[in-house]
């Protein structure tokens, strides 16, 4: 019964009162420990469009199929959730910058390359993209939330910058993201 309730019924994820029960243990293991932390928050764009133009059967389907990727892409130690609708969390333990951007560009470029099967007999694939935003602690955040803060509002810079990109918090920032 508890699996089942921590579960994501459509992606098989862990569903967003989990992952924050796990990262509050997450941030307070990097901080006993002094070792790196990185969030990413991941959210597949114009998944709207999906919905609309295929219906929600489709929809559920690609959700199925990204989580996929993601989980393909993670380490067993790395705790992957459904944050909401079409956004998606990862926990990267003991994981610096570096390597959180490795992880996040691998799982970008899947999403980019794969081919969503069509619900639809005899349809061609269906392909979408994704945009990421990587934040680590303590090096961008103080506590638990406010790394979450960081990884969303990078997300929404990657958006901001065209989508199908990975942004990391306080590092390079594409210009129009950064005002400039
Ligand atoms: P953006 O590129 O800016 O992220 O645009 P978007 O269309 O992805 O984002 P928006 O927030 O406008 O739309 C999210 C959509 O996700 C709307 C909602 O109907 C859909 N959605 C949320 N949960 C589910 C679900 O469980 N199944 C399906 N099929 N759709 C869902
Ligand atoms: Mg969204
Ligand atoms: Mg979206």
């Amino acid at each position: 019964l508890y699996s089942l309730a921590i579960t994501d019924s459509i992606t098989k994820l862990y569903v967003h009162r989990y992952f924050q029960l796990r990262l509050d243990e997450e941030v307070k293991r990097s901080r006993r420990y002094n070792s790196a932390l990185s969030l990413l928050m991941c959210d597949i764009d114009h998944f709207k469009q999906v919905n609309d133009t295929y219906g929600h059967q489709q929809g559920d389907l690609i959700l199925k199929e990204v989580s996929h990727i993601l989980r393909r892409n993670i380490r067993a130690t790395d705790i992957a959730a459904r944050y909401g609708g079409e956004e998606f969390v990862i926990i990267l333990p003991e994981t610096n910058q570096a390597d959180a951007r490795i992880v996040a560009e691998r799982i970008r470029k899947d999403v980019a390359k794969f081919e969503f099967p069509s619900v639809a007999a005899g349809q061609p694939p269906i392909h979408k993209i994704i945009s990421i935003g990587v934040a680590g602690f303590p090096i961008n955040a103080n506590d638990k939330d406010e790394l979450i803060q960081k990884a969303d509002s990078s997300m929404y810079q990657a958006k901001g910058s065209g989508r199908n990109k990975v942004v990391m918090c306080g590092v390079d920032l594409p210009e129009e993201a950064a005002g400039k």
